[in-house]
This record gives C-alpha cells, structure tokens and sequence, in this order.
C-alpha cells in the first residue's frame, strides 16, 4: 500500500538501526510527544533495535488521556441533560471521570452518540430539530479546523440545535510548560506529523531558540520514527539544536495556512487544563465571542458537582513523562483495556494501552 508499505521495509529499518547504534555515543532522553509515535516504537520494536546510550520517553500528546476529569465531569453532566444528544468520537465514551462515565450514563438513559466527525453530529442536529445536540470537541490542532468548519455550517444553515463543548488543546504551549517546570531533562523531541501538518514545523523552532532542544517532525510509521531519532542522535553528537522535518510529504514549515484561518476565525486561545499537568496559558482554544450562541457550555452551565482523581493512578505523571506504565502497581493487574482505571488505559493512543498490547516483553 502506497505510503505504509515502503515505510515498514525491514532492510531500511535495519539500516537505520544500525547507523543510530554506530553514530549514538552520548546518552540521550527524546520524548515522543505524541501517543501514535508510542504506538509505533511499541508495536515494532524500535525501542530493541536502539542503542542503551538512547532513552524514549512518552509524552503528553494523546487528547483522550489530557482532557482533565472536571472537563470529562462537565462532559457527563451535558449528557445527563433532558433532551440534550450528547455526540462523541468513540475513544472518549470508556474514560472514567469522578464519578461516572459516558457510557455508564449511556447505560442509565442519557442519549450519548459515537462519530466519526463533526459532520456525522451536524446531519443528527438536522435530523432531530426537537433535541439538542452537543458535540465533544476534544483533539488537538489536527481536529479543530474540521469543528470549526462544522459551526460555520452550522451557522450558514441556521441550526439552532448543534452546540460545541470545546475542550481543545494546542500542543506547543503545553512543551513549554513541560520544559519549564524542569521536571525532565530531555536532549530532543520527536514532533507530532499530524499536528505539525496543521502548524507546521515553524511553530516548533522555540525549541531551538528558547531551550537549546532539537526537534523532529516524524510520520507513524516505523521509518519515519527511526529517520526521526537518526535525525535527533546526528544533532545531539554536533551539538546542534534545530527544527527538522522527517515527514515531508505531510507536513511544510508553514503548515496548512487555510485550516488555521478556519480554525482561528471559529477559537481563540484560552487557559486549558490539562491531566497531570494542571492549567496552561493559552493551551486551549474556545469559541469566539461572535459564536457564543454554539458554545456548551455558556448555554447549558453544566453542573458536574466535585472533581475527584481515580485512586493509585498515576497517568499525570506519566503524561509528564516522569513516570512509565509499568511505574503504577495498577498496570494489568487491576486496570486493563477491558477494565481501565484510567484514561491512558482506554485510548488507543494511550501510553498504558501501548504497553499493555505491545510492550509486555518490551526492556
Ligand atoms: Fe492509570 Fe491504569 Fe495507567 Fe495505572 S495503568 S496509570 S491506573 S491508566
């Protein structure tokens, strides 16, 4: 298949490997910041074909795992709301919040729906004129042009029923928070393809600036992960630091200009939460004051009563990357896929589930 069977050629991969073994003589720590990047170092070994002088770490790039509890709270309390079609991508309906979760209240009569994207919710909003629709905008800048477009539709429809409870975040400022609280030492960055498609690799180059880290924007698939840390190792052994691009048929340093138009005629920054990291500045994006009328949670004021975190999980620390799965004592013995304690257990892009499904053997 065009674009994945070439990136998963074994004598390249080797080749890689074998050039990152020869030319790695430093000890470095690099954090993928992004879950899918976890998936494939997992899935495929990459972790067993580096040198012990590399260390990967697992970042805070999955947007299931980050949505703070209070927010998945006020996520349940909107389902809860009589006449109120609660629509979601399908990640987020096992998550367990403080006291519920959205498939529990599915389970107890709320009305809560899976998509596959904002316009599926848009054609329900037509559908069902006598019920109120709320989409669950969760996702990074990869997700939000596509929700934004959906609320221009909207508006240019003149639907009254489509609301957005945005709970976006943008990936740059929460690197600068993790660089700042000077909690992990880290040498470089393998930079999210899908994200940096959105922004472009320009959004990344404070990295260099600012903290004297190199970065790479890589795609999923195995070589694009290994050109990624080939790329990382080459500039920590020369002692240099910049923003390079291993993805190029993804991703330009400009990024895609119209969807940030979109995106930013629709959101404007604003505060985010986010799980195990606490509140950023600027690291979330919410809806305009000229598009209130679509905004959740200024027109329903869900209530979702105290925020409590579930009891010996410790997904903040490993969204940090202070901690790994295997840190917590929970991991596959009482939280698993079927029965996950928490977020990072549940979503396909999670650290917890990464290690459960493919790195059991792993170290
Ligand atoms: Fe949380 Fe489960 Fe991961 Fe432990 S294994 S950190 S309980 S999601």
């Amino acid at each position: 298949m065009k674009f994945i069977d070439e990136f998963r050629r074994l004598e390249l991969a080797q080749g890689l490997a074998g050039r990152i073994r020869q030319n790695s003589k430093r000890r470095a720590r690099f954090m993928e910041f992004c879950g899918g990047h976890t998936v494939t170092i997992l899935k495929h070994g990459i972790r067993q074909l580096l040198p012990p002088t590399i260390e990967m770490l697992s970042g805070p790039g999955c947007p299931v795992c980050v949505t703070d509890n209070a927010d998945l709270d006020k996520a349940i309390a909107l389902a809860c709301i009589p006449g109120v079609i609660l629509v979601t991508f399908g990640d987020m309906l096992k998550v367990p919040g403080s006291r519920s979760s959205l498939q529990k209240a599915k389970a107890e009569g709320a009305d809560v729906r899976i998509v596959y994207s904002s316009l599926d919710a848009l054609e329900l909003a037509r559908q069902n004129p006598d019920k109120k629709v709320v989409f669950l905008g969760i996702g990074f800048e990869t997700t939000a042009p596509g929700i934004a477009a959906s609320i221009l539709q909207a508006e240019q429809e003149g639907l009254k029923n489509f609301y957005v409870l945005s709970l976006h975040k943008l990936c740059p400022p929460v690197i600068r928070a993790l660089l700042d609280s000077g909690e992990v030492r880290l040498h470089g960055f393998i930079l999210p393809g899908h994200v940096s498609a959105i922004i472009g690799s320009k959004a990344w180059e404070f990295l260099a600036k600012d903290y004297g880290i190199p970065g790479v924007v890589s795609g999923f698939e195995p070589l694009d992960v290994l050109q990624g840390v080939d790329m990382l190792v080459s500039q920590v052994e020369n002692g240099e630091s910049r923003v390079e691009i291993a993805y190029r048929r993804g991703v330009k340093p400009e990024g895609n200009l119209k969807a940030q138009e979109l995106m930013y005629r629709v959101f404007e920054p604003c505060p985010a939460r986010w799980r195990g990291i606490g509140e950023v500045p600027d690291s979330g994006l919410r809806l305009r004051p000229e598009f209130a009328r679509f905004d959740a949670e200024l027109v329903f004021s869900p209530d979702p009563g105290p925020t409590l975190e579930p009891k010996g999980c410790i997904c903040g620390d490993i969204l940090r990357g202070v901690k790994t799965p295997r840190d917590c004592c929970l991991f596959a013995r009482v939280c698993t896929p079927e029965n996950p304690v928490g977020p990072c257990m549940v979503s396909s892009e999670g650290s917890c589930a990464a290690y459960y499904l493919y790195g059991q053997d792993d170290e």
